[in-house]
């Protein structure tokens, strides 16, 4: 086993997994299949990989992509620099975006799931919250606003229908409430014979109003996009107007609309703020430094008016002509004599025999995703062969995730850093003749 284990140096795994490999495959009775069961291993580590399928924030990658440096030094997260004590590590990250999005306070937890669940538990343990039934949602990977509500201790109250919910719905419970929750409906509409209550109006009722945003929209202006906000997003509840209509907290994700890192913010009125702050599960759900480091970043970039360099904003609005450029770039690289014959002798080396495909720029769409803006649709430009190639495309290194529509195979460039389009290119002539 040891010398299997030591034979396969070669794939970079330390020697515990490369022994892990190697009693698996001669278990299986197939000691050749030693190397690849250690190269499957390797390919399952958390890597780069190219987003060329068109939602721009994909949660199985990551959703918003983000550079993040680190010094490697130790750093002032919880000391104050001017008294020498301990200091608070919502200071930085927290008090910036409470800037930014206009609100006296703001704390960062991991997670917007984690951001609700302490909202509730530190404002509303014991008490009942009033929500719409038509937003008792389910956001994804079992999230669900009433198991929610029921872990935080929090009583739902339900009120209204699916499709209307009145003020008068939410009065009528005034009494048995201490709290008005409003959930964002990220990833569904309802329409047709619809009514909602505004933020607005649900303020003038009493009991602090809570709005879980979802997507973290900093500001409906987008005064830090040139060209002001894109026609898609028309519509998208944001942080700053939510607060201003009277909402006393927002809560959001860090790595939505807010094209930072995975984080939740709560903010709004401080002594709310810290109400949460001062609950025991915020000690369970704060994050690192890394992360309050890197969206320490992102919220100077909104408070600088440069946030639409973040890699999100410059993908998401970048015009079409500009990708149909680059699409022509791929297709003239990929016709490139040197890129013919490395597609060639991959081939051979592969010994598939691959039919020829044919490859065009195409037309399609994107769409932010991660559970935001539903039904909402980016023009964007592709690249597009004909049949299912996703798996050859996912298996170069980097590996490319493509989608496929109607049998055919679209990788979509807005979400593909242009910086990555000659590694689309490479991809693609692993699959395509030239
Ligand atoms: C996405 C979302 C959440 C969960 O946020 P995560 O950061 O994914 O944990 C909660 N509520 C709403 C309305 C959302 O859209």
């Amino acid at each position: 086993m040891d010398r299997l284990a030591r034979s396969i140096e070669s794939v970079g795994l330390p020697q515990p997994l490369r022994v892990d490999a190697a009693r698996a495959a001669i278990a299986a009775g197939d000691p050749d299949s030693a190397q690849q069961r250690a190269e499957d291993l390797k390919r399952g580590l958390l890597q780069p990989v190219i987003n060329a399928t068109g939602v721009l924030l994909h949660t199985n990658l990551g959703r918003a992509p983000l550079a993040v440096t680190t010094s490697g030094q130790a750093n002032n997260l919880e000391f104050d620099l001017g008294t020498g004590k301990r200091g608070s590590r919502a200071s930085h990250a927290g008090g910036l975006i409470a800037r930014a999005v206009g609100a006296d306070d703001a704390i960062v937890v991991n997670n917007g799931a984690s951001a609700v669940m302490l909202a509730l538990a530190a404002l509303a343990r014991g008490a009942g919250v009033a929500v719409s039934r038509g937003e008792l949602v389910e956001i994804g990977g079992g999230f669900r606003v009433p198991d929610v509500m029921a872990e935080s201790g929090a009583r739902l109250v339900e009120i209204g229908t699916t499709n209307r919910t009145r003020t008068a719905d939410y009065e009528a419970v005034l009494d048995d409430v201490s709290l008005l929750l409003k959930v964002h409906r990220s990833n569904y509409t309802i329409t047709g014979f619809t009514e909602e209550t505004s933020v607005s109006e649900l303020a003038k009722l009493g009991p602090p109003v809570v709005v879980d945003l979802g997507s973290g929209l900093v500001d409906a202006a987008c005064p830090w996009l040139p060209d002001g906000p894109p026609p898609w997003l028309a519509g998208e509840p944001a942080a700053k107007q939510t607060l201003e209509a009277g909402a006393r907290l927002v809560i959001f994700s860090g790595d939505k609309l807010f094209a930072g890192p995975q984080a939740g913010v709560i903010a709004g009125r401080s002594d709310l703020v810290q109400a949460c702050a001062g609950h025991p599960l915020y000690r369970a759900f704060r994050p690192g430094g890394l992360v309050l480091s890197a969206l320490q970043d992102v919220a100077l970039s909104y408070l600088d008016r440069r946030a639409n360099e973040l890699p999100f904003w410059r993908m998401a609005t970048l015009p079409v002509p500009e990708l149909e450029d680059r699409a022509e770039r791929v297709l003239t690289e990929l016709d490139a004599p040197d890129t013919a014959q490395r597609a060639q002798g991959r081939r051979e080396l592969d010994g598939r025999d691959v039919a020829e495909v044919s490859i065009e720029v195409v037309r399609c769409s994107s769409v932010t995703g991660g559970g935001t803006l539903p039904g909402v649709e980016i023009p964007s430009i592709g690249l597009g062969l004909g049949g299912d190639h996703t798996t050859a495309l996912r298996a170069h290194e980097p590996p490319v995730i493509a989608r496929v529509a109607d049998d055919m195979t679209i990788l979509d460039l807005r979400t593909v850093d242009p910086a990555d389009d000659a590694v689309v290119a490479s991809a693609l002539s692993l699959v395509v003749r030239p």
